[in-house]
This record gives structure tokens, sequence and C-alpha cells, in this order.
């Protein structure tokens, strides 16, 4: 299910904790589908142990080819390969299918007639593959390209589409069912492979007229490691259904290209637990770049669908312990929305979903009650549950053949409203029942988005890169133009947002909105912005007058002058400390002088290799204005780190190539040999005042040659029970988070840095001691540009407590230790791109100047 993050850290911490939303009791009342934050522990407060997969972490920046060969026809027959048995698989306890079964099952189905294909289409981060099955009437070679040929004309040529007639009746509705992307909420994956079952064998006329108008796309488990480990997360620690607008992980990364090359005009996401059953549509507030008034009418008719299947299914409150199913649009006012796209379901709309649905099955096995509850009475509750999952795809299939054409129709109209560059439109009250003001959200879009590369060649290469992956046009101009006053160089990249996917493009480039006034409480972050945190130049301009090509790829971005000398490598960007994370690892004799490195010229070959490799351009030392020779600045080694971090903060340093062992109070206080650390980095899971004494005077010997840097709560409770910082960290509002604007003073870690941050849970700094130095500081104004950011009830913690207040600060504690405290999210779920160079210049700083790297 979507777990707020408070109450899922609340939940993983203290295991006896239930969130009243999820229902550990099968005869406890339907529990309504609004959540309420309060002040629990702010989120990821889980330290991280993911291991280290150097593969997966290479396969982080690199693409998946298509999902979808249209060359061949259906059935496939492929012969998936089958891994090896796994008597741990946690789907065994519950009677359910292990991952290790689910290849053999797709094998012996796609040999009980002509229906089914299965494929492999990528691999989980732990390495475990994802399979990917298409139910349909056979397609000889020809009519699959005749089916592409339409679909790639829905979707690049809407308006002629929209005036064939014959098209709607040629053309297969693809629906995708995509099951069990939360580990632990295991059941769409069996129902999905029941329904396989049925179709593949039905002699049902109406099964056949369903696959003869339809494919169905079936994504097995879109998280077999969390299946087979019984958790929510995958190997990484990602929660995949937060990971949409970053696609940091290769799970992410399968669903999204089943997305653009199948294009559904359906889809449902299967989850657990809520009872009984949560169906969307949501409550308000609605993600304003989507076509809304086509999507709630189709999303709410096939809520109302589902919501009937599985009410026929005869399971009652005394019998059963199941409620009957709720759809959060119609029976709560707020508190399951469909703000961020960050979710399946509200991401899949932009590559032309008109009905997208997460759907809730209602009996909890997962938590305590997966090792408390006896195995008969989970077995009893994954029955119903996979029941009532295999009633929703029956529902949806039934729904999108019955309402095939206009389905269709719709799909092409959201793409012909892109492409025409339409303005945002206001859905009509009560275009369907209960439609009100309160659910009327809408946008501005520009004419088009300008990024260059003033900040950093290779973050506008990130970002256009992002862009295409997730199937955005982007052109390149041939020649300077002007826009809005202002002269962009040739070689800009141009996102014209007359294009199909415009609202996809919009999402991600535009600023966002501060949603604060309009609702108490959201259910998962409110605010992200791509361009305004991943440190490319990003502007959206009201005309387009310039000569541009559409581009596959950015342009390689690479460089080292030709001047003779020594070089700097300023660090703006993540691919600045890969490449300079490399140099140090091959030893190359580097230093670091104020935010950039200094790399003498006999390096210029290493120079010029990592420059190829990553794309990072190099300036020559004298020009940067921080060392103006060679010997400037303080020697450089590679950065050990020790890190009580989250997840995602893991899996962050790790992807900059930083090398880091996660440690926690427990590590410490079982011994730890500090002998390899540079640098300290506490978020999560350690407290200073929980060591015993041995820990403590190890890690007291520590600080008086090592570095640390804090982040959040955890962070700074460390700081002031270690006695490093003179500084206050005060608490905002705990659920506050987006993004804001900042003001850049410092010289170690804010220079350089874009004029945006971003905050859940947000801290600043007050009386602060005279050692100390504010690196950064929250904007007058504001300072939440888009977001949701209230005061507490008593009138604390709100937006306008922190304006001008100190956001990130640095300083030589009395026995040396350099500190550096950030009270923003530089890595959060490795989203803001452009702020991890902060978090990098601080590790740089605090091991050069603390002298541990200069000793070894
Ligand atoms: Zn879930």
């Amino acid at each position: 299910m979507r777990l707020p993050p408070a109450l899922l850290a609340a939940l993983l911490a203290i295991p006896v904790l239930v969130p009243h939303a999820v229902s550990a009791d099968p005869v406890a009342p339907p529990a309504p589908a609004v959540r309420d934050f309060g002040n629990g522990p702010e989120r990821n407060e889980v330290a991280a142990d993911a291991p280290e997969r150097a593969e997966a972490l290479k396969a982080a920046q690199t693409e998946q080819p298509g999902t979808l060969s249209h060359d061949r026809g259906y059935p496939r027959r492929t012969r998936l390969p089958v891994p090896p048995a796994n008597p741990a698989d946690a789907s065994i306890k519950l009677g359910l299918v292990p991952h290790h079964d689910i290849a053999p099952r797709l094998n012996d189905l796609q040999q009980l007639g002509d229906r089914v294909s299965a494929q492999v289409i990528g691999r989980s981060y732990g390495g475990r593959d994802l399979y990917l099955v298409t139910v349909t009437t056979p397609e000889s070679a020809a009519e699959v390209r005749e089916q592409e040929r339409i679909r790639e004309r829905i979707e690049n040529d809407p308006a002629a589409a929209a005036r064939d007639r014959k098209l709607v009746k040629k053309y297969k509705a693809p629906l995708f069912v995509n099951a069990n992307i939360h580990g632990n909420e295991w059941e769409g994956t069996d129902a999905a492979l029941r329904v396989i079952e049925e179709l593949a064998t039905s002699k049902d006329p109406g099964i056949a007229d369903l696959l003869a108008r339809t494919r169905l796309y079936f994504n097995i488990t879109a998280n077999p490691d969390g299946r087979v480990n019984g958790v929510r997360q995958n190997g990484a620690g990602f929660d995949l259904n937060r990971d949409f607008v970053t696609a940091s992980q290769p799970e992410g990364r399968a669903m999204r290209q089943i997305m653009i090359d199948a294009q559904p005009v359906a889809m449902i996401d299967l989850h657990g637990y809520v009872n009984g059953t949560l169906i969307e549509p949501t409550t308000p507030p609605h993600g304003a770049n989507y076509e809304y008034d086509l999507f709630i009418q189709n999303t709410y008719a096939n809520g109302l669908g589902m919501e009937s299947a599985v009410n026929g299914l005869g399971y009652t409150p005394e019998k059963d312990g199941v409620y009957p199913a709720q759809i959060p649009f119609r029976d709560s006012a707020e508190g399951w929305d469909d703000w961020p796209p960050i979710f399946t379901p509200q991401y899949a709309p932009f590559h032309g979903a008109v009905a997208a649905h997460t759907v809730e099955i209602p009996l909890r096995v997962n938590g305590s009650d997966y090792t408390q509850l006896p195995v008969e009475e989970l077995r009893r509750r994954s029955a119903i549950n996979t029941d009532v999952a295999a009633a929703a795809i029956r529902a949806t299939y039934a729904f999108v053949r019955d309402r095939h054409d206009r389905l269709i129709t719709d799909q092409i109209e959201v793409f012909r409203r892109g492409s025409a560059g339409e303005p945002s439109r206001a859905v009509p009250l009560g275009i369907v029942p209960g439609f009100g003001p309160e659910d009327v959200y809408d946008t501005t879009f520009p004419r088009a988005y300008v990024i260059t590369g003033r900040r950093s060649e290779a973050a506008a290469a990130r970002l256009v890169d992002h862009l295409i992956a997730n199937d955005v046009r982007v052109e390149r101009a041939r020649h300077a133009f002007r826009a809005d006053g202002r002269t962009y160089p040739a070689g800009s990249y141009v996102v014209d947002m007359r294009q199909p996917k415009r609202g996809l493009a919009n999402v991600m480039l535009e600023a966002g909105a501060d949603i604060s006034p309009r609702v108490d409480a959201m259910y998962d972050i409110s605010g992200w912005s791509h361009g305004l945190l991943w440190g490319a130049g990003v502007d959206g301009v009201s005309s387009l007058r310039v000569q541009a090509d559409p581009v596959k790829a950015a342009a390689p971005t690479g460089s080292v002058p030709r001047t003779p000398g020594a070089l700097a490598l300023k660090v703006a960007d993540a691919k600045d400390v890969l490449a300079l994370n490399d140099l140090l690892a091959q030893g190359t004799a580097v230093t670091w002088a104020d935010g950039a490195a200094i790399v003498p010229a006999s390096a210029r070959p290493a120079a010029r290799a990592v420059a190829d490799r990553y794309g990072v351009a190099f300036t020559t030392a004298s020009t940067t204005g921080t060392a103006a020779s060679t010997t400037a600045g303080v020697p450089l080694a590679p950065v050990r780190i020790a890190a009580a971090v989250s997840a995602d903060e893991l899996f962050t340093l790790r992807e900059l190539g930083f090398a880091v062992t996660p440690v926690s109070t427990a590590v410490l206080n079982a011994g730890y040999d500090w002998s390899g650390t540079d640098v300290l980095f506490v978020s999560s899971g350690l407290s200073y005042t929980a060591l015993n004494p041995a820990a403590r005077a190890a890690l007291d010997a520590f600080l008086a040659t090592g570095g640390v840097i804090t982040r959040g709560g955890t962070g700074a409770a460390f700081n002031a029970a270690a006695g490093l910082l003179t500084a206050t960290a005060v608490a905002g509002r705990g659920d506050a988070n987006g993004v804001v604007r900042v003001l850049s003073t410092g010289g170690q870690v804010g220079a350089g840095s874009p004029d945006h941050s971003f905050v859940y849970s947000p801290r600043w700094f007050t009386g602060l001691g005279p050692e100390v130095t504010v690196e950064q500081s929250y904007a007058a104004e504001g300072p939440l540009v888009s977001g949701h950011w209230r005061p507490n009830a008593d009138g604390t913690g709100g937006q306008d407590a922190a304006r001008g207040q100190a956001a990130v600060v640095s300083g030589r504690d009395e026995r040396g230790a350099a500190v550096v405290l950030f009270g923003t999210e530089p890595m959060f779920r490795n989203h803001p791109k452009g702020l991890f160079p902060q978090v990098a210049r601080a590790l740089y700083w605090a091991s050069s100047v603390t002298g541990a790297a200069v000793r070894r």
C-alpha cells in the first residue's frame, strides 16, 4: 500500500505499531482512507544496509532497450530461464507462488494454447528476472507491425488518428496490469497468473472477443527482490512506487518502458492491504498536468465496476472479516491524492492511460501479521486477497472490452490536445457525481522550455537524456536565438510544448505549486522539479522561433582545454564527482581548493580519459579564480565514508563513486575499527547517547582527526550529543516537504549551488557559534516554491519561521573535526541531482582539511 513515510518509518522501526488505515484484525471496522501525519519519526529513519551491487549501480547509468518487439507475431512461446529454487522465498509461507516458480508456470501457460506470450524485460536491482506476459489472439508479424503503426499514429499524429473512423475498430486496446510493486503485497502476482490461465483456456466467446480486440499486458511481479525477501522495497531499499519521476531503479525503468511501448489505455496497480478494498480514483489534490476531464470519467467508471466485482465475491465482515470496497474520491475528503506522479497510476496517464488505479486488496498478511499469525490464517487471507485482485483484473478487462472505442478515442484526444498546445482545461463541476470546486486543478503550459548548460553542461545533458528516456521530444537549436528577451546560444536544447506528452514534460520541468493553502494533509511528497533541482538551466518561454533538430541523445559534453599547465575540475555536477573519484582511485595527485579539484599537468592523459568517460569539462587551473597555482589546495585522497544513512542516501553516495561502509549504533557498539574512515555521515540509525563507553571513546578518538556530515533530526541530535558545532537545530513541521528557495553564501559547500533546494521535515540552525559558517540559508521570500508546508497547530514550524535562517552550516569543532550540518535533503530518493555536488564538496572538504586523507 501507499504508506506515508512517517507511518512507514514507524511501522518498520516499531513492528507493533500499526497505522490506523491498515487492518491488523480481520473483524476490525473498515478503516478510512484518510491518513494524518502527526509528529511521528521523520522519513527514512531506518538505517540502510543494502548490499553494494556494482553491476546494478552501473546499470543505473544506462537505459534499457524497448521491451516489445514489433517484428514478431504472437504467440511467441519464449522459453524463460528458470532460476534456482529458493526455499527461503517469503511467498511460500502464504501458499503463494515463489519467484523461482514463476518462469516454469509461464513456460507451461505458453503451451496451453495460442494466446499467451512471456518474456524477460529486465532484471531487478538484486539481479532477478522481470517477466512481462502478453495475452491476445494470434497475430502475424504483419499484423503486429500494423498494430504498432496505429499506436504510433495515435501518439504522433493524433489529429489525423481522431479523424480516421476505421482506426478504433482495427486497433487492439492495450491494458496494463502491474502486480507486486511492493514486495510484501504479494497476491497481485498470483491473481495475474490465475487470470492468465483462465484467459488461455477459456472457451467463452466473450473472452475470444476480448482477446481479439485487446492486448493484455501483465508485469507479473514488479519487485521480485521484495517478493522473495518479504519486504516493501527492492534490493537497493527503494520504494519503487515513489521512483517514477526519478527512475533510479531498474524495475522502474522496466515499468516505464512497458508504458511507453504498449501505450495502455487503462492500467491497474495491485497493492495491499486496506480493508475494505481501496479502489482509486483519489481524493484531491489532483495532478494539474493530466487531461483530467477524460481521466476522471473513465477512472471513476472502472472504479465502480471493480467495486461491484469485488463486493460481488460475497465476502462479508461477519463471516470473512472483509468489508465493502471504498473509493477515496467518493468516500473520503482528502488524504489519498494523485498530486505527485511518483506512483504507477499517476505516471501512466502521461503515456496515454485514461483510466488508472491503485487497488489495495483487503486482508493484511505482512508486517507483524506475517510473523505472528498462524499459517492457516495467513493462507486463508491470501486466498481471499487473490480472489479480490483477480476480480479487479477481470472487471478491468471487461471495462476495456465494453468501452473499447471510447478509451482509444480519449487516448487520442489526450495526445491531440498536447500536440495542438491547447491550454489546460478546467474540468466542469459535476462531470462525475461529486466532482466539486475542491477537485479543480489546472496549470499554465509555457510555449516551450529551453535547457542550457549555463550552470553545468553535464547537468543539461543528464536532464535531456532523462526526458528522452521518458519519451519526451527534445530538439537542439542550430543557431543562437532569442526568447522572452534572452539570448540562447546555438546548441541549447528546446522542449516544444506542442507535443503529445507535454503533460509529462511539464510535470518534470515546471516549478510546481505551493498547495499548502488548499489541503490539510498530503499522502506523500508534494514538490519535486527537475527544472529547479537537477542542476541544468531551465527556462519556460512564451514564444518559440528557432531552427532546431530532434535529438535521440544529448551531445557529448566532456572537454579538456589545450592550454598547457594544471587543470581544474569544478565539482558542480554528479558527473564531476564521478570523474574526480575515478581520478583519486587511480592515484592521481589531486588537490582540493574551495570547491574545485586541481589536477597537475602531468595527469592530463588521465583527465582526458575521465572527461570522455563522464562528460565533464576541465578548465585551466589559473582561470578558476580559486587556485592560482598547481600547488594550491590540500592533497586529496579517496574519501572513505562510514555512513549511518537511509537507503536512498547510501545508494546515492555509492552511485557518486564513494566507498561507503554502512554503520549504526549497533555496529559501533560491537566495536568498529575507525582506521579506514575519513568521514562519518549521520542521518539515520545512529545515536551518540546510545553508544556504550568503549564505542564512544573510539568515536571521540576518530573525531580528533575525522570529518562529520549530518542531516535531519538524527544528525542534529548527533551534533548536539557529540558536542560538535555550536548550533541549535530547529525543526519545521514534520510532514513539510518540497522545493525551497535558498541563498548560498559559504565557500566550502554552498558556493556554486542551485538557487533551490529540497526539504522533507526541514530544519534550520540558530545560536551559531563563532566557529560556524553559514553555507546556505532559506530565502527571505517563501521559502517554499512548490510542495506543502504549513505551521504546526501551535503556529511554530512553518515556512515563515524558516525565512532567512541557516539551512546548511559548516565549521571546525574544538577537536579539529570538520563538520557540515544539512537542514535540507540533498539526496532525497536520489531525485535532486543538482544538489548531490553539495554533499560531495562537503565530503572532500571534510576529508581534506582534517588530515586523515593527507596522512595516508
Ligand atoms: Zn503498496
